[in-house]
Protein backbone atom coordinates (compact mmCIF):
# COMPACT_ATOMS: atom_id res chain seq x y z
CA UNK A 1 0.00 0.00 0.00
CA UNK A 2 2.68 2.59 0.75
CA UNK A 3 4.89 2.48 -2.18
CA UNK A 4 1.46 2.36 -4.48
CA UNK A 5 0.66 5.76 -2.53
CA UNK A 6 4.03 7.05 -3.73
CA UNK A 7 3.48 6.08 -7.09
CA UNK A 8 0.41 7.58 -6.96
CA UNK A 9 1.54 11.26 -5.78
CA UNK A 10 4.54 11.05 -8.18
CA UNK A 11 1.85 10.70 -10.94
CA UNK A 12 -0.19 13.31 -9.58
CA UNK A 13 2.30 15.41 -9.35
CA UNK A 14 3.48 14.69 -12.76
CA UNK A 15 -0.30 15.21 -13.87
CA UNK A 16 -0.68 18.99 -11.53
CA UNK A 17 1.86 20.02 -14.61
CA UNK A 18 -0.26 19.61 -16.95
CA UNK A 19 -3.83 20.08 -15.60
CA UNK A 20 -4.88 22.30 -12.32
CA UNK A 21 -4.56 19.87 -9.69
CA UNK A 22 -8.06 20.27 -8.45
CA UNK A 23 -8.55 18.21 -11.82
CA UNK A 24 -6.09 15.73 -10.44
CA UNK A 25 -7.12 13.16 -8.13
CA UNK A 26 -4.77 10.51 -6.41
CA UNK A 27 -6.45 10.06 -2.60
CA UNK A 28 -7.68 6.93 -1.22
CA UNK A 29 -11.52 7.71 -1.90
CA UNK A 30 -11.08 8.91 -5.47
CA UNK A 31 -9.45 6.14 -6.68
CA UNK A 32 -12.05 3.52 -4.95
CA UNK A 33 -14.93 5.14 -6.23
CA UNK A 34 -12.91 4.59 -9.86
CA UNK A 35 -12.43 1.15 -9.33
CA UNK A 36 -14.81 -0.42 -11.44
CA UNK A 37 -17.81 0.87 -13.65
CA UNK A 38 -21.67 -0.59 -13.07
CA UNK A 39 -19.99 -4.01 -13.67
CA UNK A 40 -18.62 -4.36 -10.28
CA UNK A 41 -17.89 -8.03 -9.76
CA UNK A 42 -13.87 -7.15 -10.97
CA UNK A 43 -12.40 -4.29 -9.45
CA UNK A 44 -8.92 -2.35 -9.91
CA UNK A 45 -8.03 0.81 -9.02
CA UNK A 46 -6.69 3.72 -11.00
CA UNK A 47 -3.38 5.61 -9.83
CA UNK A 48 -4.84 8.71 -10.56
CA UNK A 49 -7.79 10.22 -12.02
CA UNK A 50 -7.58 13.31 -14.02
CA UNK A 51 -10.72 15.54 -15.24
CA UNK A 52 -10.00 17.38 -18.15
CA UNK A 53 -12.30 19.81 -19.81
CA UNK A 54 -11.03 20.54 -23.41
CA UNK A 55 -9.96 18.05 -25.46
CA UNK A 56 -6.90 19.85 -25.85
CA UNK A 57 -6.54 18.77 -21.92
CA UNK A 58 -7.07 15.34 -23.22
CA UNK A 59 -4.64 15.14 -25.60
CA UNK A 60 -1.85 16.20 -23.20
CA UNK A 61 -2.71 14.00 -20.77
CA UNK A 62 -2.61 10.98 -23.34
CA UNK A 63 0.82 12.28 -24.56
CA UNK A 64 2.40 12.26 -21.18
CA UNK A 65 0.83 8.65 -20.49
CA UNK A 66 2.26 7.51 -23.77
CA UNK A 67 5.92 8.87 -22.97
CA UNK A 68 6.04 8.00 -19.32
CA UNK A 69 4.20 4.20 -20.70
CA UNK A 70 1.40 4.57 -17.86
CA UNK A 71 -1.67 2.99 -18.77
CA UNK A 72 -4.76 4.78 -19.08
CA UNK A 73 -8.62 4.72 -19.26
CA UNK A 74 -11.32 7.05 -20.35
CA UNK A 75 -14.26 6.88 -18.70
CA UNK A 76 -18.11 8.68 -18.91
CA UNK A 77 -20.61 7.95 -16.24
CA UNK A 78 -19.32 4.94 -15.70
CA UNK A 79 -22.66 3.00 -16.06
CA UNK A 80 -21.56 0.62 -18.87
CA UNK A 81 -21.79 -2.92 -17.30
CA UNK A 82 -18.91 -4.89 -19.72
CA UNK A 83 -16.18 -3.09 -17.40
CA UNK A 84 -15.28 -0.86 -19.95
CA UNK A 85 -13.96 1.88 -17.82
CA UNK A 86 -12.70 -0.47 -15.09
CA UNK A 87 -8.42 0.39 -14.98
CA UNK A 88 -7.41 -3.07 -14.93
CA UNK A 89 -4.02 -1.86 -15.26
CA UNK A 90 -4.25 0.59 -12.96
CA UNK A 91 -2.40 4.30 -14.25
CA UNK A 92 -4.57 6.60 -15.21
CA UNK A 93 -8.39 7.22 -15.60
CA UNK A 94 -9.16 10.27 -17.91
CA UNK A 95 -13.23 10.99 -17.00
CA UNK A 96 -15.07 13.21 -19.19
CA UNK A 97 -16.90 14.59 -16.12
CA UNK A 98 -15.94 17.97 -17.01
CA UNK A 99 -16.36 18.03 -20.43
CA UNK A 100 -20.36 18.53 -20.84
CA UNK A 101 -20.84 21.37 -23.08
CA UNK A 102 -22.92 21.71 -25.84
CA UNK A 103 -21.04 23.50 -28.48
CA UNK A 104 -23.34 24.00 -31.34
CA UNK A 105 -26.57 22.91 -32.32
CA UNK A 106 -27.37 23.61 -36.24
CA UNK A 107 -31.32 22.91 -36.27
CA UNK A 108 -31.62 23.15 -39.87
CA UNK A 109 -28.91 20.28 -40.51
CA UNK A 110 -30.46 18.29 -37.50
CA UNK A 111 -26.90 18.59 -36.23
CA UNK A 112 -25.60 19.09 -32.86
CA UNK A 113 -21.90 19.35 -31.71
CA UNK A 114 -21.12 18.41 -27.67
CA UNK A 115 -18.01 17.21 -26.00
CA UNK A 116 -17.52 13.75 -25.10
CA UNK A 117 -18.80 13.77 -21.21
CA UNK A 118 -22.72 15.86 -22.48
CA UNK A 119 -25.11 13.25 -20.65
CA UNK A 120 -27.47 11.93 -23.13
CA UNK A 121 -30.75 13.31 -22.11
CA UNK A 122 -29.26 16.82 -21.81
CA UNK A 123 -29.27 16.51 -25.82
CA UNK A 124 -32.87 15.86 -26.08
CA UNK A 125 -34.09 18.16 -23.81
CA UNK A 126 -31.49 20.86 -25.51
CA UNK A 127 -33.71 20.05 -28.58
CA UNK A 128 -36.83 19.32 -27.88
CA UNK A 129 -38.31 22.86 -28.05
CA UNK A 130 -37.48 22.58 -31.63
CA UNK A 131 -39.66 19.19 -31.91
CA UNK A 132 -36.07 17.20 -31.80
CA UNK A 133 -34.34 14.72 -29.97
CA UNK A 134 -31.27 12.39 -29.85
CA UNK A 135 -32.63 8.90 -30.84
CA UNK A 136 -30.34 6.69 -28.78
CA UNK A 137 -31.96 6.22 -25.42
CA UNK A 138 -30.94 3.75 -23.11
CA UNK A 139 -32.62 3.33 -19.76
CA UNK A 140 -29.38 5.12 -18.46
CA UNK A 141 -30.20 8.25 -20.37
CA UNK A 142 -30.14 10.94 -17.61
CA UNK A 143 -26.37 10.19 -16.59
CA UNK A 144 -24.67 8.22 -19.51
CA UNK A 145 -22.56 10.18 -21.66
CA UNK A 146 -22.17 10.49 -25.30
CA UNK A 147 -18.66 9.10 -25.04
CA UNK A 148 -19.94 6.29 -23.54
CA UNK A 149 -23.03 5.59 -25.65
CA UNK A 150 -20.32 6.25 -29.30
CA UNK A 151 -17.61 3.60 -27.40
CA UNK A 152 -20.86 1.06 -26.24
CA UNK A 153 -23.08 1.68 -29.67
CA UNK A 154 -25.52 1.90 -27.09
CA UNK A 155 -29.08 1.47 -27.81
CA UNK A 156 -33.18 1.68 -26.20
CA UNK A 157 -36.39 1.10 -26.90
CA UNK A 158 -36.33 3.56 -30.16
CA UNK A 159 -33.48 1.56 -31.16
CA UNK A 160 -35.53 -0.91 -33.28
CA UNK A 161 -37.23 2.57 -34.99
CA UNK A 162 -34.45 4.48 -35.41
CA UNK A 163 -31.23 2.31 -34.57
CA UNK A 164 -28.26 2.41 -32.26
CA UNK A 165 -25.68 5.33 -31.49
CA UNK A 166 -23.95 4.98 -34.78
CA UNK A 167 -26.22 5.31 -37.06
CA UNK A 168 -26.51 9.33 -35.26
CA UNK A 169 -22.83 9.87 -35.42
CA UNK A 170 -21.78 12.10 -38.29
CA UNK A 171 -18.59 12.48 -37.21
CA UNK A 172 -15.82 12.30 -34.26
CA UNK A 173 -12.84 13.80 -32.54
CA UNK A 174 -10.92 11.56 -31.83
CA UNK A 175 -7.23 11.70 -30.35
CA UNK A 176 -4.50 9.26 -32.32
CA UNK A 177 -2.84 6.94 -30.09
CA UNK A 178 -0.16 5.93 -32.49
CA UNK A 179 3.34 6.72 -31.32
CA UNK A 180 2.38 10.04 -30.34
CA UNK A 181 -1.32 11.72 -29.38
CA UNK A 182 -2.36 13.29 -31.88
CA UNK A 183 -5.86 14.59 -32.34
CA UNK A 184 -7.95 13.82 -35.73
CA UNK A 185 -10.92 15.90 -36.41
CA UNK A 186 -13.07 15.04 -39.57
CA UNK A 187 -12.14 17.49 -42.60
CA UNK A 188 -15.19 16.84 -44.53
CA UNK A 189 -18.00 17.31 -42.00
CA UNK A 190 -17.96 18.79 -38.64
CA UNK A 191 -18.09 16.60 -35.83
CA UNK A 192 -21.81 15.93 -34.37
CA UNK A 193 -24.41 13.69 -33.89
CA UNK A 194 -27.96 13.72 -36.26
CA UNK A 195 -31.16 14.80 -34.53
CA UNK A 196 -33.98 12.87 -35.43
CA UNK A 197 -37.46 14.70 -35.34
CA UNK A 198 -40.89 14.78 -37.12
CA UNK A 199 -40.51 16.06 -40.67
CA UNK A 200 -42.36 19.82 -40.97
CA UNK A 201 -41.59 20.20 -44.78
CA UNK A 202 -45.02 19.28 -46.08
CA UNK A 203 -46.99 21.06 -43.58
CA UNK A 204 -47.60 18.80 -40.62
CA UNK A 205 -46.46 15.84 -42.06
CA UNK A 206 -45.79 13.57 -38.39
CA UNK A 207 -43.29 10.58 -41.04
CA UNK A 208 -40.25 10.16 -39.25
CA UNK A 209 -37.60 11.43 -41.47
CA UNK A 210 -35.14 8.25 -40.62
C1 LIG B 1 -29.25 0.88 -15.01
C2 LIG B 1 -28.54 0.76 -16.35
C3 LIG B 1 -29.30 0.71 -17.49
C4 LIG B 1 -28.68 0.58 -18.74
N1 LIG B 1 -29.46 0.54 -19.86
C5 LIG B 1 -28.88 0.42 -21.07
C6 LIG B 1 -29.69 0.37 -22.25
O1 LIG B 1 -30.91 0.46 -22.22
N2 LIG B 1 -29.03 0.25 -23.44
C7 LIG B 1 -27.67 0.17 -23.52
O2 LIG B 1 -27.15 0.08 -24.64
N3 LIG B 1 -26.89 0.22 -22.41
C8 LIG B 1 -27.45 0.34 -21.20
N4 LIG B 1 -26.67 0.39 -20.07
C9 LIG B 1 -25.20 0.36 -20.20
C10 LIG B 1 -24.54 1.76 -20.23
O3 LIG B 1 -25.34 2.71 -19.55
C11 LIG B 1 -24.28 2.23 -21.66
O4 LIG B 1 -23.33 1.38 -22.27
C12 LIG B 1 -23.79 3.69 -21.72
O5 LIG B 1 -23.72 4.10 -23.07
C13 LIG B 1 -22.42 3.88 -21.07
O6 LIG B 1 -22.19 5.27 -20.97
P1 LIG B 1 -21.19 5.84 -19.84
O7 LIG B 1 -21.05 7.30 -20.06
O8 LIG B 1 -21.63 5.42 -18.50
O9 LIG B 1 -19.84 5.11 -20.26
P2 LIG B 1 -18.75 4.41 -19.33
O10 LIG B 1 -19.35 3.24 -18.61
O11 LIG B 1 -18.05 5.42 -18.51
O12 LIG B 1 -17.76 3.88 -20.44
C14 LIG B 1 -18.17 2.88 -21.34
C15 LIG B 1 -17.02 2.60 -22.33
O13 LIG B 1 -16.81 3.75 -23.12
C16 LIG B 1 -15.45 4.17 -23.03
N5 LIG B 1 -15.49 5.63 -23.12
C17 LIG B 1 -16.26 6.49 -22.41
N6 LIG B 1 -16.06 7.75 -22.82
C18 LIG B 1 -15.13 7.69 -23.81
C19 LIG B 1 -14.49 8.67 -24.62
N7 LIG B 1 -14.77 9.96 -24.50
N8 LIG B 1 -13.59 8.25 -25.53
C20 LIG B 1 -13.29 6.93 -25.67
N9 LIG B 1 -13.86 5.96 -24.93
C21 LIG B 1 -14.77 6.34 -24.01
C22 LIG B 1 -14.96 3.63 -21.70
O14 LIG B 1 -13.55 3.44 -21.69
C23 LIG B 1 -15.69 2.30 -21.64
O15 LIG B 1 -15.00 1.34 -22.41
C24 LIG B 1 -27.26 0.50 -18.82
C25 LIG B 1 -26.51 0.55 -17.65
C26 LIG B 1 -27.13 0.67 -16.42
C27 LIG B 1 -26.29 0.73 -15.18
Amino acid sequence: MGSERTGSDALARDLSRILPSSQVLSGQAARRAYDCDAYTIDRSPPACVVLPRTTDDVQQVVQYCLRSEVPFTPRGAGTGLSGGALPAQGGVVISTKKMTAILDVDVGNRRLHAQAGAVNKRISDAVAKHGLHFAPDPSSQTVATLGGNIAENSGGPHTLKYGVTSQHVLALTLIDCGREARTRQPRARRAGVRLGGVDRRFGGDTRDRH
